[in-house]
């Protein structure tokens, strides 16, 4: 059971989000800087994803009637921007990820340049400023919590201190945070990329979608908040996105859920927050401030 469960729109058991992090061939050129430009089995590995996969996925969208979440790095916006203005004519919600895919532990220290160089891409292609963000690998730091509230970001995803959205306060301000975790991200099951360490058993299109289908029954169940962290190159191949589309239909005709952007989510839990209908826990940041011992 989940204490605190958010009174979702009309009633619905559960809120849904679909979000989509659009790599594409970022990764290996920020884990092999010197000679990704000639690494042509992974830059193609990434390239299927704004290309084939998200196409795809757009089409299953409007099948469906949904808008959803895509964070997609700065460098990849200006790369990839036809893509993005396919995702954007949809109505969809583009979030910030970096620029090139950057780990902000291994750019510690660093991230304003790193930030800002995205959101300068982001204001030139998308429009607008983000209203989320999802860290590379999920690494946030205290750093990052920071120039997210001073650039007027409205939530984070990448943390994981609860099962539903919940609220980080600091002394300049709050952020909500859409919560992750590895059971429902595609990497454990489906990623096999040795030139960024990770080789993982790739597991067949079913038994590697099982454990989030089994997320969405206990969440439901609970009344909370059901969120999938996916990639195109990997959940939008063809025998795995299929999978997914058959999923959605057979959900949103015997299920009451309520599949949304995280942006529209997150104003819902703000808004029942400030007319008093709806108190979200709360964490207070920094949660340390030198090592311990
Ligand atoms: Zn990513």
């Amino acid at each position: 059971m989940i204490q605190n469960p958010i009174p979702w729109p009309n009633c619905a058991k559960c809120a849904c989000a679909i979000t989509f992090d659009m790599d594409a061939d970022s990764l290996i050129h920020i884990a092999k800087p010197k000679d990704s430009y000639d690494r042509l089995y992974p830059i193609t590995m990434g390239k299927y994803g704004p290309t084939v996969a998200v196409p795809r996925i757009l089409e299953t969208y409007r099948k469906f009637g949904l808008k959803q979440s895509f964070f997609i790095p700065g460098w990849c916006i200006e790369q990839y921007a036809g893509t993005v203005d396919r995702i954007l004519k949809d109505g969809h919600e583009i979030g910030h990820h970096g620029w090139i895919h950057e780990d902000p532990i291994s750019t510690a220290g660093n991230q304003r340049e790193w930030i800002e160089k995205a959101l300068t891409s982001y204001s030139k292609i998308v429009g607008g400023k983000p209203r989320g963000y999802r860290a590379p690998v999920y690494n946030v730091t205290q750093e990052v919590i920071d120039l997210l509230i001073e650039h007027d970001f409205k939530y984070d995803s990448s943390l994981m201190a609860d099962d539903i959205p919940y609220r980080m306060q600091t002394t300049a301000g709050e952020l909500y945070e859409m919560p992750v975790h590895w059971g429902t991200d595609d990497w454990p099951p489906f990623a096999h990329y040795d030139e960024i360490g990770y080789m993982m058993p790739v597991r067949g299109p079913s038994a590697g979608l099982q454990g989030f289908w089994e997320e969405f029954d206990a969440q439901y169940e609970a009344g909370g908040f059901f969120m999938l962290i996916v990639h195109p190159f990997l959940t939008g191949r063809l025998a795995r996105w299929r999978l997914v589309e058959q999923w959605l239909e057979k959900t949103l005709e015997t299920k009451d859920v309520w599949f949304a952007p995280l942006e529209e989510i997150q104003a819902h839990v703000e808004a029942l927050t400030k007319s008093g209908k709806y108190t979200p826990r709360t964490d207070q940041l920094p949660y340390y401030t030198q090592p311990q011992k």
